[in-house]
């Protein structure tokens, strides 16, 4: 597309910049660049976990961005989209195969081992903000490069951590206005597990439902047989629809325990939607697993819904022993911070600008800019939130930033009041200016700010 500019009243065209040898970069496919516009709801965001994470007693914690590959295989499970099709990996240097991590919690884990976290008071609950990569088709609210959040509670077997992390997530979606409904499922621990995957794969074996699945599914069942039961293909879904249900198979422990989560969800009002089939990707899940879908009021087609799942998570009570440290449950979720964000511009959800200023200084001559600086300088240091643009001249341009950024007053200097030794004091709603003696102007826009309040 052509763009135009009038330059001295000529139109002419916008040719876009070229660097010397003639090549312009762009971002990579699948990549996104976070402008300052859109800053502000990665900050109401991270305000709301913050917030979150403090009250139920989660701290915070980092992971390298890279990590020995193997560690996702190991985890994840090589079979999961993730590992098989979506993980960026390379080899080194040192002829090691390295990974971008292509999710949190198993670098968190190794943490959790390698630091010998279980001597800590337990559980140990940890939160964890960070980017993570896959190498996946990208579409809208999905990119290549993203962010998680990320909620893990290491050290503690009891049903009322799974119902309290479910819990939280529910609660940061109802603060930011998002509408949501909990999917949640229980999938047993690795032995009732084994009984039903057997009924299952004879379930999909049977009257001739293998041929009618689509390829993928072919090639999982016997391998990693749950994943047929949340396959997105229609043919699959339509065969899955009669499946024999997990929740029929499940050992008097994972019954017991998925009932109490239910439970503490019931007594808390949080909503959610037994769902059979979900089962999530991840080999190392046992017992309760749950996902985050958003309701939009003109859209019943569920499967959008879950392709764009806004989080997940669950349980993963082998992972750390199975990661090399000492036996301990855990139960832990994920939330796409992009998506959450996409909900947000989509409902059109009025976010607060939180840049509000009080006072705009404005200058007009090179010898008030001087002064000006100086006093910007000392309400600044004063504490007062104070705004400027010195790099403009005209007074007409600096009162629209002022009025752009919603300062209540403007205090304005020029060569008169140089000259008298005063400064200008404009009321930004009313436009009503007022001379002020400039020794007195702290004093006077203070009072002036605290009557306000009042
Ligand atoms: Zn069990
Ligand atoms: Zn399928």
């Amino acid at each position: 597309m052509q763009k135009f500019i009038r330059n001295k009243g000529k139109i002419e065209e916008i040719k876009p910049f070229k660097s010397k040898n003639g090549k312009v970069f762009a971002r990579l496919r699948g990549m996104k660049d976070v402008l300052p516009d859109e800053y502000r709801y990665w900050s109401l965001i991270s305000k709301k976990i913050n917030e979150l994470t403090k009250t139920y007693g989660y701290k915070r914690i980092d992971t390298p961005i890279l990590e020995n590959a193997e560690l996702y295989e190991r985890s994840t499970g090589k079979t999961s989209d993730i590992i098989a099709k979506e993980m960026f990996s390379f080899i080194d240097k040192n002829d090691d195969k390295i990974a971008l991590r292509p999710e949190g919690t198993p670098g968190i884990v190794r943490s959790y081992v390698e630091h010998g976290m279980f001597n800590l008071p337990q559980p140990v609950k940890l939160f964890w903000l960070g980017q993570v990569f896959r190498h996946d088709k990208p579409q809208a609210g999905r990119f290549r490069q993203f962010t998680q959040i990320d909620l893990e509670c290491i050290g503690e077997k009891g049903p009322v951590i799974d119902a309290q992390l479910i819990l939280i997530a529910y609660n940061f979606f109802k603060e930011l206005q998002i509408d949501i409904m909990i999917q949640i499922n229980s999938i047993g621990c690795s032995e009732c597990r084994k009984a039903y995957i057997n009924k299952l794969e004879n379930y999909y074996k049977e009257r001739g439902n293998r041929t009618k699945l689509c390829n993928d599914c072919k090639r999982r069942l016997g391998k990693n047989s749950l994943r047929l039961l949340d396959c997105k293909e229609d043919q699959c879904i339509a065969i899955s629809a009669d499946a024999p249900q997990i929740i029929d198979y499940l050992c008097e422990e994972c019954k017991n325990h998925f009932v109490k989560v239910l439970e503490y969800l019931d007594e808390v009002e949080v909503p959610y939607n037994l769902n059979s089939h979900l089962v999530r990707g991840l080999d190392y899940y046992s017992k309760t697993v749950f996902e985050i879908w958003p309701i939009d009021a003109d859209d019943s087609n569920v499967e959008v819904s879950r392709q764009l799942a806004l989080g997940g998570g669950g349980r993963y009570d082998g992972l750390v022993e199975y990661l090399g440290g000492r036996p301990a449950p855990a139960c832990g979720f994920g939330i796409g911070v992009e998506r959450v964000i996409l909900k947000i511009k989509e409902k059109n959800i009025p976010l607060k600008d939180d840049d509000q200023a009080d006072i705009f200084v404005a200058q007009l001559g090179d010898q008030a800019r001087r002064k000006a600086m100086i006093l910007f300088e000392e309400l600044r240091r004063a504490g007062l939130q104070v705004r400027q643009d010195f790099s403009k001249d005209s007074l007409k341009n600096q009162l629209e930033v002022a009025n752009k950024l919603g300062t209540k007053y403007s205090l304005i200097l020029g060569q008169k009041e140089i000259v008298d030794g005063t400064i200008l004091i404009r009321d930004m709603e009313s436009g009503i200016q007022e001379v002020v003696d400039f020794k007195k102007i702290r004093q006077e826009i203070t009072k002036r700010l605290n009557n306000e309040i009042k």
